[in-house]
Formats: C-alpha cells, structure tokens, sequence
C-alpha cells in the first residue's frame, strides 16, 4: 500500500504550526477531524509524523499495533528509555488538540533540547500512540495497553467495529499485526504526557499549566426500574407502580447524594429508555445509565453502597430495581515526585499551576500502572474538547512545550 503523504518542509518551530499540519489528516468541513485507528486519515497520519520524525533526525520504527516511535539514542544509558507523546486517533469529529498536542509538544521539546544540549544521556522515544478513545472498537487504550502488556495480538480476533471488520483484520489491512517488526520497547524509565484539559479549571482560575495527581477510577452501570404499565386515565396515583417515577425519583436521589458525599464525586445518567414510551400510558419499565467517577475506590465503594439502599423504596412501592455494573476502571495515582518536579519546573518558569484530578481517561493512566507518569495539561478554551469548537491559545500551547522540556532535559539529561 503506497501512503500519500502531504508535502511538508517539517520546519514547524510552534505546537499551533505543527497541529494545523496533522489537522489535515482527516480533517472534516467545519474544522473537525476525524481519525479512526486504523482507517486511511489515520494511517496517513502516522506515516505523515513518520516523515516528519525522520526529516528532524530521529530513528524511527512502527511496533506491531502500529504505535510509531521516533528515537533519540542515549549516549550513557541507552537502555534507559523515557517515553513521551499521546494518541493519534480522535472521536468522530472531534478537534485537532486531543492526543495530537501531545506529539506535536514532545516532538518540539525533543528538537530543542538536541539543538540545546546535543544528544541525551538515556534515550528519549516519542511516541504517537495509535488508540485511545475507542472512537472504532469497543476497547479503550489499545496503543498504550500494547505496550504495557495490558492488551496482547490474540485479543484482536474478537472485536469488531459496527461494520463487523475485527480489530485483527483491520491492523492488518494497514500492514501491522504479529508479521511486522516487533516492538524492541522494554518496559520504560517513564512517561511524560501533555494533554489539553478539556475540562473548564485551568481556564475559569486563569493557569497556564494543570499538573494531574489522580486520573479517576470510572464506573458504569445499566439500572433498570421495574413497574406496571396502566391506563393514564383511570389508574388513581395511590395505586399505580409507575416505572418513569420511580427512576425521575432516583435520579434525584443519586445526584443528591454524590453532590453530598464529596465535591469531586461526580454521577451522571446521560440516557434513558421507557417502555411503552406512549403519552397516555403510564411506564411499565424504564432503564437508564449511570456513569459515576472519582479518584479514591473507597469513594466509589461507598457511594454504590449508599445508592443500593434505594432499593428497598422500589420494593416498598411494588417495584424493583436492577442495578447492573459493567464497567469498572480502577483510579490510578500519578507519580509524585514527577509531579512534585513539574511544580517546581513551573515555578521556575514562571508558569501558574494548579493541581488536577483527571475527570477524562488518558494514555498515562495505562502507563501509570507500570512505570514512573507524569500528565500536564493546558487550559482548554470554555472547557471544551471532543469537538471541532476546541481549541487552546497558541501561547498556552507553548507553555506546555516549555515545562516538557525542562522536565525531559530532567530525566533525560541530567
Ligand atoms: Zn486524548
């Protein structure tokens, strides 16, 4: 397969210059981009930044999911690998700043520092990870998840995206898969992400730079609400088991209740089904969503054992309800001394910093489990992402640029 890839001179000395780039990879009317993993935007994509990492002198390889690294080789360590970058695939439409940022930062921090400083004592990898938002495939995190040893290749044979195309066949349409080169990446010293917020802190408090402690443990529930359908005319109130009630009335309960027990538990019921769905008939069952986050598991454990005590309600008014939980993601806690070093860098440089949790998964979540992390984020403007409306200031971006490579020259140089 031949991969146009869009002429370039690769001079791009800004973060904001480098993303309008990328940002023709599967950009969409309207300024949205689209990039599935393994889809033709992506790919050019991929093979787009691997044009452009060998133009700035690194070496470059794919591993076998497709996650590209472009490698600056230690002079003393070279085993000692510190890996920095994020994702390439977006959600359908989505902006050009989410996971893109990332590459684009490293790549700027990585060049400076070798124009700076000449090549690093321990080997600095970039990374443009191939998946994260599960946009395609029903899993998340496929690009760091390879690499950590969470996911393997035979995992692959059972997923299938809506079109019925599995994440094996797709991989190996755009020429990866257990045939190409393996990966060569042991497990690494550390990994550094930047990342826009798309949360509305940074911004609403006027700081250039958010340095993520916890990204949240998630759990998603079905819950269903179990009644009897009737007459809208000639049921009295006292005597119906009204579904649609019962769940309104829960809802309520629940948000009270997150909203009480603690101000970063956050619970959300996004959808909603009735049945008969039908304006003169009262619901005999309905049956919602329930998302809940927050980063300590002992929070979560109380809050799905608080709202289990509804249950008995549903049975005092002649109905039940069903809680069913099909998702769990543990919270994961950043390093701190990472953490602690990106402050200081910030103050140094004279960037405002405000301390994060991270409502949203990220790579570094994955990479959290299994070696030294560090996330940073730059302010999102009015909070939002996952849309052709985000965006952050070219100067923000630049902060962000400027803290990595003071944190890489850290670990990599020093
Ligand atoms: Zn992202």
């Amino acid at each position: 397969m031949t991969i146009p890839v869009q002429e370039a001179d690769y001079g791009f000395k800004t973060a904001n210059d480098m993303l309008e780039w990328l940002a023709v990879f599967g950009g969409n009317e309207g300024g949205g981009v689209t990039r599935l993993l393994y889809s033709d935007t992506w790919l050019e994509a991929q093979h787009a930044l691997k044009g452009l990492m060998q133009a700035k002198g690194l070496d470059v390889r794919f591993d076998e999911v497709g996650n590209l690294f472009g490698r600056r080789v230690g002079v003393e360590e070279p085993e000692s690998v510190i890996l920095t970058g994020s994702h390439i695939d977006t959600v359908i439409n989505g902006g050009k700043f989410d996971g893109a940022y990332g590459i684009a930062a490293s790549l700027l921090a990585v060049e400076r520092l070798y124009e700076q400083y000449g090549p690093p004592k321990r080997t600095i990898d970039v990374v443009s990870l191939a998946e994260e938002e599960g946009s395609r495939f029903p899993l998340t995190f496929w690009g760091s998840g390879w690499i950590t040893g969470l996911y393997d290749l035979d995992q692959a044979e059972h997923i299938y995206d809506q079109d019925g195309i599995s994440l094996k066949d797709a991989m190996e349409k755009a020429s990866f898969g257990a045939t190409s080169m393996p990966s060569q990446l042991k497990k690494p010293k550390a990994f550094v992400e930047v990342h826009i917020e798309q949360g509305p802190i940074l911004e609403r408090k006027k700081k250039s730079i958010g340095i993520v402690s916890h990204i949240v443990g998630q759990r998603r529930y079905t819950v269903q609400f179990k009644g009897e359908s009737n007459h809208a005319g000639t049921t009295p109130m006292t005597m119906r088991k009204d579904a649609m009630r019962l769940m309104a009335e829960w809802i309520s309960f629940i948000s009270d209740e997150a909203e009480a027990m603690d101000s970063s538990l956050v619970a959300t019921v996004g959808k909603v089904s009735v049945r008969p769905n039908t304006s003169n008939v009262i619901a005999g069952e309905t049956e919602c969503s329930l998302d809940v986050r927050h980063y300590n598991t002992a929070v979560l454990n109380q809050f799905e054992e608080k709202i289990k005590a509804f249950e008995e309600r549903a049975r005092h008014l002649g109905m039940t309800i069903i809680m069913q939980r099909w998702m769990n993601v543990e919270p994961v806690a950043l390093d701190q001394t990472m953490a602690k070093s990106a402050a200081e860098g910030a103050g140094q440089l004279g960037l405002s910093y405000e301390t994060l949790v991270s409502g949203a998964g990220h790579d570094s979540q994955v990479f959290g489990n299994c070696c030294p992390t560090m996330l940073l984020f730059v302010p999102s403007r009015n909070g939002i992402s996952h849309s052709p409306e985000e965006w952050t200031e070219p100067e923000d971006l630049e902060k962000g640029v400027v803290l990595l490579m003071k944190e890489l020259y850290k670990l990599a140089y020093e």
